[in-house]
Protein backbone atom coordinates (compact mmCIF):
# COMPACT_ATOMS: atom_id res chain seq x y z
CA UNK A 1 0.00 0.00 0.00
CA UNK A 2 1.09 3.53 -0.63
CA UNK A 3 0.14 6.81 -0.34
CA UNK A 4 0.79 9.25 -3.23
CA UNK A 5 -0.50 13.08 -2.51
CA UNK A 6 -0.19 16.16 -4.44
CA UNK A 7 -0.45 19.38 -2.22
CA UNK A 8 -2.85 21.91 -4.46
CA UNK A 9 -1.61 24.49 -2.24
CA UNK A 10 1.65 24.07 -3.60
CA UNK A 11 1.20 23.03 -7.02
CA UNK A 12 1.49 25.82 -9.91
CA UNK A 13 0.63 23.75 -12.51
CA UNK A 14 3.71 23.40 -14.75
CA UNK A 15 3.20 19.72 -15.99
CA UNK A 16 6.75 18.94 -15.04
CA UNK A 17 5.80 15.54 -12.89
CA UNK A 18 3.84 14.19 -16.32
CA UNK A 19 6.58 14.80 -18.72
CA UNK A 20 9.21 13.47 -16.33
CA UNK A 21 7.18 10.42 -15.32
CA UNK A 22 7.76 6.95 -17.11
CA UNK A 23 4.19 6.74 -17.04
CA UNK A 24 3.06 9.94 -17.09
CA UNK A 25 -0.54 9.93 -19.20
CA UNK A 26 -1.39 6.95 -17.07
CA UNK A 27 -0.54 8.43 -13.95
CA UNK A 28 -0.83 12.41 -14.07
CA UNK A 29 -3.53 14.77 -15.11
CA UNK A 30 -4.55 18.80 -14.85
CA UNK A 31 -7.76 20.36 -13.57
CA UNK A 32 -8.16 23.76 -14.06
CA UNK A 33 -9.23 25.36 -10.47
CA UNK A 34 -10.42 28.75 -9.30
CA UNK A 35 -6.85 29.10 -7.57
CA UNK A 36 -5.26 27.90 -11.32
CA UNK A 37 -4.33 24.58 -12.74
CA UNK A 38 -3.40 21.63 -10.51
CA UNK A 39 -1.99 18.56 -11.10
CA UNK A 40 -4.29 15.34 -10.52
CA UNK A 41 -2.97 11.88 -9.56
CA UNK A 42 -5.82 9.87 -11.36
CA UNK A 43 -4.40 6.52 -11.53
CA UNK A 44 -1.11 5.99 -8.71
CA UNK A 45 -1.17 2.00 -9.64
CA UNK A 46 0.85 2.56 -12.63
CA UNK A 47 3.50 4.29 -10.21
CA UNK A 48 7.01 2.82 -10.45
CA UNK A 49 8.49 4.53 -7.56
CA UNK A 50 11.30 6.31 -9.81
CA UNK A 51 10.63 9.40 -7.66
CA UNK A 52 11.55 11.49 -10.86
CA UNK A 53 8.11 13.54 -10.13
CA UNK A 54 9.01 14.28 -6.65
CA UNK A 55 12.71 15.54 -8.06
CA UNK A 56 11.15 17.60 -10.69
CA UNK A 57 8.48 19.17 -9.00
CA UNK A 58 9.61 23.03 -8.46
CA UNK A 59 7.40 23.64 -5.43
CA UNK A 60 7.81 19.79 -3.61
CA UNK A 61 4.17 19.34 -4.10
CA UNK A 62 4.46 15.93 -3.85
CA UNK A 63 5.20 12.74 -1.51
CA UNK A 64 4.49 9.19 -1.75
CA UNK A 65 4.58 7.33 1.29
CA UNK A 66 4.95 3.22 1.57
CA UNK A 67 3.21 1.76 4.17
S1 LIG B 1 7.44 8.19 -8.84
FE1 LIG B 1 8.02 7.90 -11.01
S2 LIG B 1 6.46 6.52 -11.86
FE2 LIG B 1 5.66 7.32 -9.92
S3 LIG B 1 4.43 9.10 -10.53
FE3 LIG B 1 6.49 9.85 -10.01
S4 LIG B 1 7.61 9.91 -11.95
FE4 LIG B 1 5.79 8.62 -12.24
S1 LIG C 1 5.59 19.29 -11.07
FE1 LIG C 1 4.72 19.95 -9.10
S2 LIG C 1 4.06 22.07 -9.43
FE2 LIG C 1 4.36 21.14 -11.44
S3 LIG C 1 2.29 20.38 -12.02
FE3 LIG C 1 3.42 18.68 -11.04
S4 LIG C 1 2.82 18.78 -8.87
FE4 LIG C 1 2.29 20.74 -9.78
Amino acid sequence: MFEFKVDEEKCVGCKKCRKVCPKGFKIWDYEEKSSGVKAVVKEPSFCLFCGMCITVCPVKAITIKIK
